[in-house]
């Protein structure tokens, strides 16, 4: 009998059944109306997880002097584990220890590694690798609209609106079944614009494509403004019942005529009229921001900035229309939710607020004064490892971060200056073959597990297949290390239980989920919390009213000069996910490796030829790989996909003042012809 469940990788969740007990084999769903049976290649070849023999199955610890490996039993592995855990807080306090998750790990896993990190070891180090995902957006939904939901509506909406704005987003390439919504928007007279500097597949559905200098979204957004009011196009009477702040705004944008914008983005001002145009003559708009829009230092303001664009239109709340934020990694929504963010409790409740303290506290049986307070971001977390002043000891789940931080030789660096490094994976990852002790652990269709998509709609993972002997779930061993650190509270290893526990410590919460039960997300195909639609009559500030909030455009923090002349952007491609960990070892997939791709113009100026190899340098490193010469990407810009190691030696670890959102998006590069000096 098949069993219904959900892709292993990314926020589109796409539904699907497996059959098999040791492989699965995977057939469309077709009555799961997020994807309706459609799956990208990644998700047709999922089952390409199992059976491959790089699977670790025993505990693994290694001998610092000769770099071996020696596999050992979990007791032992679990006692040297928490005696490293011991030291390191013996020495330093409670946060001499540090806890890094991810936002691939389910909502039950979030939220037991929160309460570890909050109960078990009092340490306040606690952060995870969705700070570098959504967070800038996440930041600027709070503010603005007192919520933070990535999408407020279903991602089928986007059929119904009139003009769709996608900022930063290769949706058609990064999650290839909702680009269908694009295809049937367009069949029915609706028009789609696309913001990117490259000319990506998305880019080919798209009714008008224009390709901004990395960086500058946010000056285009005060540019659009600036037309929409000189057009009277703004919705006064929206703004005056349903925000607050307009009137800072509008005088904040007044000094973005076109040709300034044309100066900033590169984007001539004729196109920037045609799309004020466009959107002054439309009855429903929607924009949808993305990591290309949001990885940068200025990514908060960018989308406070995007945001305002859709609420001047009086946009956001009426169906059809509005303003959302497409999430990447598989549980990037409930991943940000549940606690294993730096400054937050279980519900989206903040950790420095004492009502939300109290009543967390209430549901671990603790004393409210024993939770640590806030901890640091995680490039702050990591930049702090194995310093005087930070943890010496780590333990990480469900993140590669040897592969996906930025700036990653200084991060790999601070890696291995701790003391004890500990990782829970399947397979011997870039960052797991750095640590102390290794533990093995199950993986997707081995184990039961809730999700949260991208349009905040709670799906089950449910347990399809046996996992290999030797391994343990992420929640066995989170219970394992509280229990030998000798932890009052308890730590549930049913994934049920654990969601039922989550759903009472997220009571009253931003995001409650005390309504929501296993047997109802098989009931209804999954549960939205907060509703299916938000934001209709009124937003989630104490007013009811979204917060209209002034930003400036600063630009990149770091642009080319003469020693590193062009823009470097990074992103994915189609048959890969995140760092690569699983999709890599997918036989099914390709895996090409990493390319430099590069306009012809800045080609013919090296002499470089498709497939020859290049090599990119920023002021943080260095990598070589094969030049792809397109005619879809700026000329003084060049992309690199960050599945495999190399891209992330060259990003910028500017952070985001409110987000800590690094820069991934841009930096300035320099390119040589290797060979040719
Ligand atoms: Fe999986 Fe995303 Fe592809 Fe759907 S779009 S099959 S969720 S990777």
């Amino acid at each position: 009998m098949a069993t219904e469940t959900h892709c292993p990788y990314c926020s589109l969740q796409c539904g699907m059944r497996l059959t098999g007990r040791r492989v699965p084999e995977v057939s469309a769903w077709e009555e799961f109306p997020v994807n309706a049976g459609a799956l990208c290649r990644k998700g047709w070849a999922a089952a390409g997880l199992y059976g491959g023999r790089e699977r670790l199955t025993s505990p693994l610890v290694r001998d610092r002097v000769t770099g071996e490996w020696t596999a050992v039993s979990w007791d032992d592995a679990l006692d040297r584990v928490v005696a490293g855990l011991r030291g390191a807080q013996a020495e330093k306090g409670p946060d001499g220890v540090a806890v890094f998750g991810g936002g691939g790990l389910t909502n039950e896993k979030a939220y037991a590694l929160g309460k570890l990190a909050r109960v078990a070891l009092g340490t306040s180090q606690i952060d995870y690798n969705g700070r570098w995902c959504m967070s800038s957006a996440a930041s600027a939904g709070i503010r603005a609209f007192g919520l933070d939901r990535g999408l407020p509506f279903p991602l089928a909406d986007v059929e119904e609106t009139d003009v769709l704005v996608l900022v930063g987003s290769n949706l058609a390439e990064t999650m290839p079944p909702a680009a269908r919504h694009l295809d049937r928007l367009r069949a029915r007279g609706g028009r789609v614009v696309v913001i990117d500097p490259r000319r990506t597949p998305t880019a080919d559905r798209a009714d008008l494509v224009l390709q901004p200098v990395p960086g500058t979204d946010l000056a285009l957004a005060l540019g659009l403004l600036h037309l929409l009011v000189a057009a009277g196009a703004v919705d006064e009477d929206y703004l005056a019942a349903r925000t607050t702040g307009w009137a800072e705004v509008e005088e904040s944008v007044a000094p973005w005529w076109p040709e300034r914008v044309e100066r900033v983005t590169g984007i001539e001002a004729a196109e920037v009229r045609e799309l004020a145009a466009v959107l002054a003559g439309s009855p429903r708009v929607m924009v949808l921001t993305a990591r290309g829009a949001e990885q940068h230092s200025t990514g908060s303001d960018t989308v406070l900035a995007w945001i305002n664009v859709a609420l001047a239109l009086g946009m956001v709340g009426k169906r059809g229309a509005g303003y959302g934020c497409l999430t990447g990694q598989g549980n990037g929504q409930g991943g940000r939710e549940h606690g294993q963010k730096a400054d937050q409790l279980p519900g989206y409740r903040r950790i420095d607020d004492p009502a939300a303290r109290a009543h967390v506290a209430g549901v671990w049986g603790v004393d409210p004064d024993s939770l640590p307070g806030p901890g640091r971001s995680a490039y702050e977390l990591l930049d702090a490892c194995g310093t005087d002043d930070g943890p010496s000891a780590m333990l990480v789940l469900g993140s590669n971060i040897v592969v996906s931080a930025p700036n990653a030789t200084q991060v790999t660096a601070r890696l291995e200056a701790l003391d004890l490094l500990v990782v829970c994976d399947v397979v011997m990852s870039e960052t797991a073959a750095i640590a102390d002790v290794v533990l093995p652990v199950t993986q997707w269709a081995e184990e039961t597990g809730t999700m949260t998509n991208l349009e905040g709609r709670v799906v089950l993972r449910q347990k399809a297949i046996t996992p290999p002997s030797g391994v343990r779930s992420d929640l066995e061993v989170i219970a394992a290390i509280a229990e030998r650190l000798g932890s009052t509270a308890t730590f549930a290893t049913d994934p049920e239980e654990v969601f039922a526990e989550l759903g009472r410590a997220s009571a009253g919460g931003p995001a409650d989920y005390s309504t929501i039960t296993y047997d109802r997300i098989r009931d209804e195909g999954g549960v939205f919390w907060g509703g299916e639609r938000l934001f209709a009559s009124s937003f989630a500030h104490a007013d009811g009213r979204a917060r209209m909030l002034a930003v400036e455009h600063r630009g990149a923090a770091e642009v080319p000069d003469d020693d590193y002349p062009v823009h470097l952007t990074t992103g994915r491609v189609l048959a890969q996910y995140q760092s690569g960990a699983q999709t890599r070892r997918v036989r099914d997939l390709p895996d090409d490796g990493p390319f430099v791709e590069l306009h012809p113009l800045l080609a013919g100026r090296l002499g470089l030829a498709t497939g020859e190899a290049v090599q990119v340098s920023t002021r943080r490193g260095t990598m070589t790989a094969p030049a792809r010469v397109v005619t879809t990407i700026r000329p003084d810009t060049v992309f690199v996909p960050f599945h495999w190691v190399g891209a992330n030696r060259l990003t910028n670890d500017a952070l985001d003042p409110a987000s800590r959102m690094p820069e991934f998006k841009v930096c300035a590069a320099r390119l040589a012809a290797v060979g040719r000096g």
